[in-house]
């Protein structure tokens, strides 16, 4: 097993067994419910959007597996306090590099920890785990109601 390959497993396991921002949140001003059929997980993310377009606070919650779990807790932290825009931008900066199109040592990016998920376009059932989160998040901040992977 490579370096990253052990990091990835880590990281997963342990934001999975203690996500972070997990929690319904009240006053929400975005909020949208994502679901990945192919895998059955099923996740509500919710966003409090200030008058500035910042994002002030992100939570999600919901069942699934470790990785979409994850994937969504660590977007809520990589996301709070930046603008709508900004999230914008990460999430397609994530999503080209779950599609193994970006490579996070070659291209500049904005994904930090993200890039724990650099390997993942090689199991592309999960790659759809760890997009759930952050389509839903999307489908939130473009008023959408319900996001599906299919
Ligand atoms: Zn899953």
């Amino acid at each position: 097993m490579t370096m990253s390959a052990d990091l990835y497993q880590q990281v997963i396991l342990e934001h999975n067994k203690k996500p972070r921002n997990y929690l319904k949140l009240d006053g929400a001003t975005h909020t949208a419910e994502g679901f990945n059929p192919l895998c059955g997980d099923h996740l509500w993310v919710y966003a409090k959007v200030n008058a500035d377009g910042v994002i002030d606070e992100m939570t999600f919650e919901g069942l699934g597996c470790a990785i979409s779990k994850a994937s969504a807790s660590m977007m809520t932290v990589a996301l709070k306090g930046k603008t709508i825009d900004e999230a914008r931008v990460i999430f397609k900066e994530f999503h080209s590099l779950l599609l193994g199109d970006l490579k996070p040592d070659i291209t500049p990016n904005q994904l930090g920890k993200l890039k724990i998920f650099s390997g993942i376009w090689q199991y592309p059932a999960r790659v759809k785990c760890a997009a759930l989160g952050w389509h839903a998040m999307n489908g939130a901040l473009n008023q959408l109601q319900t996001v599906t992977t299919e």
